[in-house]
């Protein structure tokens, strides 16, 4: 007969489990502290699961298989445990540049590019031709010339480091001149203002928050005027009432007093992106041709490459800030030219590159394409008829990312309701599965949208969808 006092001392010890050939396997694989961790917390488990049971269930626990039951969840929570923190997830949000989830992703082709640089030496800084010291920006110059007409570029870890960088050094302890309408704030609290403070500049401000006209920047303009900067707001627009002034125009003000034109253009397009039913965003090639003397752009907006911060422009200019000692602490890593340079050269050929950067691709599909992918993955799950009812349904996907806020996307949606489960418990199932389903819920429904879902990940919703009767 089952007692509890019978139950506890039946309950395997740490050292029963350790000699279990599962867990000697699991030694193998995984550091022996983490298994015999894992060992305990199942074990006390255990001991408090058969703590709280009633008299009846007492006397029904099966205490025949005690010794598997917690070797395996010894095993499983091992697992979990070495499990890296940073891990791939399904992107079902339909938001492209998702900021919390990784914003863009590399093309497969710049994945074999990274294995094989980070894996191997190279010549990072090291100038073949001469045998001599090189200098780990020139692997991008001579395609940033090409595509923009630029004279030269520089990588920093980010946009913001990039601003940072160009206004100390073009303009400390002097006056830059901004727009009211364009003290952009980026979100995770960066905002343009706070970064001039930052790097030593003077900001003056002109014009209102919906127009600012030329005269505004003439008046303003003397000799302690150490550059003009455009921010171009890529996160929100100003609607109606509204005038702002062109770099083509400004560029004849710089001009007259000798100082650079600065753009801070966010999001690093290089296509025209209203060739493809989007809305126009500014290249950086019109930025350059229009007169930027110096154009910043973001690596992982809708340039869709690796997180990093681009300047290019003026030789002149970006030479002073090579030589500037934030450089070397905003420096890239090789990874990050790698992907950079990768990515870049897909631009050479702009239908290969909005078919190979994910980006473009997601952000591009054709309606029918939309289709026939949302049809493709429905036909796939209306197999688990009896536990949900599957639809598909319109919806409308975002470019994200603080890019094009105003651009909503047609989509198409699978929708899911469950019929057993609450649709929030759907939701935590799949966001917790192994493979990390990220969708959302709207009017009681769980929805996927399939333009950020790769159609080798159908299978695993499918599979996810299914363990949760399992
Ligand atoms: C996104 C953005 C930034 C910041 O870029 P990060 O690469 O995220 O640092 C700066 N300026 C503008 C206009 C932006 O849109």
């Amino acid at each position: 007969m089952n007692n509890k006092k019978n139950l506890f001392s039946k309950l395997p010890s740490v050292d029963e489990i350790l000699l279990a050939e599962k867990i000697k396997e699991l030694i193998k694989q995984y550091p022996r502290e983490l298994v015999v961790e894992s060992i305990r917390e199942s074990i006390s488990e255990k001991r408090s699961e058969i703590a709280n049971l009633k008299e009846d269930e007492t006397l029904k626990f099966n205490i025949e298989n005690i010794l598997d039951i917690v070797t395996d969840s010894s095993a499983k929570k091992t697992k979990l445990k070495y499990s890296l923190s940073l891990k791939k997830v399904i992107n079902g949000t339909g938001i492209v540049i998702h900021t919390n989830l990784g914003r863009s992703l590399l093309s497969n082709k710049v994945k074999d590019e990274i294995i094989n640089i980070s894996t191997r030496y190279s010549n990072l800084e090291y100038d073949i031709d001469t045998g001599k010291r090189g200098s780990r920006y020139t692997h991008l110059t001579e395609t940033i010339k090409r595509l923009t007409g630029a004279e030269d570029v520089l990588v920093v870890n980010n946009n913001a480091a990039a601003v940072l960088l160009v206004l100390n050094t073009l303009c400390d302890n002097g006056d830059v001149i901004v727009s009211r309408g364009e003290l952009v704030e980026v979100g995770g609290s960066f905002r343009i203002p706070s970064i001039m403070k930052l790097s030593g500049a003077n900001l003056v401000e002109v014009g209102s928050t919906n127009k600012t006209h030329f005269k505004d920047y003439e008046e303003v303009i003397n000799e302690n005027t150490k550059a003009i900067m455009k921010v171009h707001t890529s996160n929100y627009k100003i609607m109606g009432f509204t005038e702002s002034v062109d770099i083509s125009e400004l560029k004849n003000l710089t001009k007259k007093y000798n100082i650079p034109l600065i753009d801070d253009l966010g999001s690093g397009v290089f296509v025209d992106l209203s060739k493809y039913g989007l809305s126009y965003e500014p290249t950086v090639l019109d930025s350059i041709k229009n007169g930027a003397d110096i154009v910043t752009f973001s690596g992982d907006k809708l340039l869709g490459g690796p997180q990093a911060g681009i300047i290019v422009g003026k030789k002149e200019h970006i030479e002073k800030m090579k030589k500037n000692q934030l450089t070397r602490a905003l420096r890239v890593d090789k990874l990050t030219i790698c992907a950079l340079e990768a990515t870049f050269r897909m631009y050479l050929d702009e239908k290969k590159a909005i078919k190979n950067i994910p980006t473009l691709r997601m952000i591009t599909y054709t309606e029918e394409e939309i289709n026939k992918k949302a049809k493709t993955l429905y036909n796939k799950l209306m197999a688990l008829d009896e536990n949900f009812i599957i639809n598909i349904v319109d919806g409308e996907s975002q470019v994200g990312g603080g890019s094009m806020p105003l651009e909503t996307i047609k989509s198409k949606l699978i929708e899911i309701s469950p019929k057993n489960i609450s649709v929030s418990y759907l939701e935590k199932k799949l966001r917790l599965s192994p493979s990390h389903i990220i969708g959302r819920i709207k009017d009681d429904k769980y929805l996927l949208d399939v333009r950020t879902i790769f159609e080798d990940e159908y299978d695993i919703i499918y599979n996810e969808l299914k363990n949760i009767f399992m």
